[in-house]
């Protein structure tokens, strides 16, 4: 029977019921290790019961308004992202791509007040953005681009983890307004860039005058072993995004602003109904209380050190080119496209990712235990072996 849901995702054959903590148990009651965790979303696990009762308790008083009205838990949550970023405003959407498209918005802004017509913003290889048309303009992947052309225009790209390419512009480029990049690729494939990339990007913004904006959507709130990526270096960028686990599978997005960005957008520049609203802000409050209380960013950095130092052990052999990560966000890359594995990983009761062809993508909650994070290298290291010696 055709599917009356719109043909643009390839589920696979699995619907889940339940969850709790890092488990997913589907409607056979066979249960799952998520080490995905709805694409880096659910960071404090399924059904937390701080955040359901946070959610519950403001689904009963109040859902929306709009922002016709002032939203106090707004101010709460923004004050909160401020005190724990450093940055100094924010904008509230509803998706990832929204974040990034209200990014994009104030650099076109930013430049307009600077009398260039004609901006550019710098943007990688294999960077993601999102899908709405102006962010996926600025993302990486050709296939995403496919067939919606007119792309928008103003984006200039080059490789990643290539300082010396985006140096090279300032002399041919007089236009450029903004760099867009993110401190470590997730959907391109766990690429994590040499330690002085973003410190050299940022400071090339400041002599520049140009705004150094941080894709964060993925790896902020504590991911990578910081609250967000930028903190591994004693930078901050002008315009920061965050979405994913911000509400913990509550959607809500961010785009953060401070120095040059800093009071780009006045009234009527930029909105949006449901952005901000009372349920998502009291979610993310949540969120952030119990990711302070459990220091999630210290249990990322060392439970990630942990993950990668045993899939090491285990995996030093033929077939895989590279095992690395950030924190919580890892990637064990083979020589052979093996995006089989996801289907062969669910049979044994564990959910991963394979991006970029080649890479095992894993993003398990940031409140994994160690006995599951053994759990996950045992079970992933023996399959990989297997692929690789069929
Ligand atoms: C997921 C992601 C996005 C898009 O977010 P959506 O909520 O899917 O729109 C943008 N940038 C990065 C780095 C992401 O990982």
């Amino acid at each position: 029977m055709a599917s009356t849901i719109m043909a643009t995702y390839s589920p696979l054959s699995v619907t889940f019921e339940r969850g709790e903590g890092a488990y997913l148990w589907d409607a056979n009651n066979k249960h799952y290790l998520d080490a995905i965790s709805g694409i880096a979303v659910c960071s404090l696990g399924h059904a937390r019961p701080e955040v359901a009762q946070a959610i519950a308790d403001q689904a009963g008083k109040l859902v929306h308004t709009s922002n016709l009205y002032q939203i106090d838990l707004q101010q709460k949550l923004a004050d909160k992202l401020c005190e724990l970023s450093g940055l100094d405003e924010v904008f509230f959407s509803n998706s990832g791509t929204e974040a990034n498209e209200a990014a994009i918005k104030l650099a076109r802004l930013y430049a307009s007040k600077k009398n260039i017509s004609n901006p550019e913003i710098v943007v990688m290889e294999s960077s993601f953005h999102g899908r709405t048309l102006a962010a996926l303009s600025a993302t990486g992947n050709t296939k995403i681009q496919q067939g919606f052309e007119p792309l928008v225009s103003g984006f200039i790209r080059v490789p990643y983890n290539d300082f010396d390419a985006i140096e090279a512009l300032v002399k041919t480029n007089p236009n450029i307004v903004a760099v867009l990049v993110e401190p470590v690729q997730g959907e391109g494939g766990v690429n994590i860039p040499a330690d002085d990339y973003l410190t050299k990007i940022s400071q090339l913004c400041d002599q520049q005058d140009w705004l150094f904006m941080l894709d964060e959507i993925q790896t902020g709130m504590c991911r990578t072993g910081k609250w967000f990526a930028f903190q591994h270096q004693h930078i901050k960028p002008d315009v920061m995004t965050l979405a994913k686990a911000l509400g913990n599978g509550v959607p809500i997005g961010a785009c953060m602003a401070s120095g040059r960005a800093k009071g780009v957008f006045t009234a009527g520049t930029h909105g949006s109904t449901f952005g901000g609203n009372p349920l998502a802000c009291r979610a993310a409050l949540a969120v952030i209380d119990v990711m302070q209380t459990m220091q999630l960013d210290k249990v990322a950095s060392s439970l990630g050190t942990y993950l990668v130092d045993e899939f090491t052990k285990q995996l030093s052999i033929e077939g895989i080119t590279s095992i690395r990560g950030k924190g919580l966000m890892i990637g064990i890359e083979l020589e052979k496209d093996c995006a089989e594995l996801v289907g062969l990983a669910l049979q044994q009761g564990v959910l991963i990712n394979v991006t970029a062809n080649k890479v095992v993508r894993l993003l398990p909650p940031l409140i994994l235990t160690t006995e599951q994070a053994d759990e996950l290298i045992n079970t992933v290291s023996s399959l990989i072996k297997q692929f690789i010696s069929t």
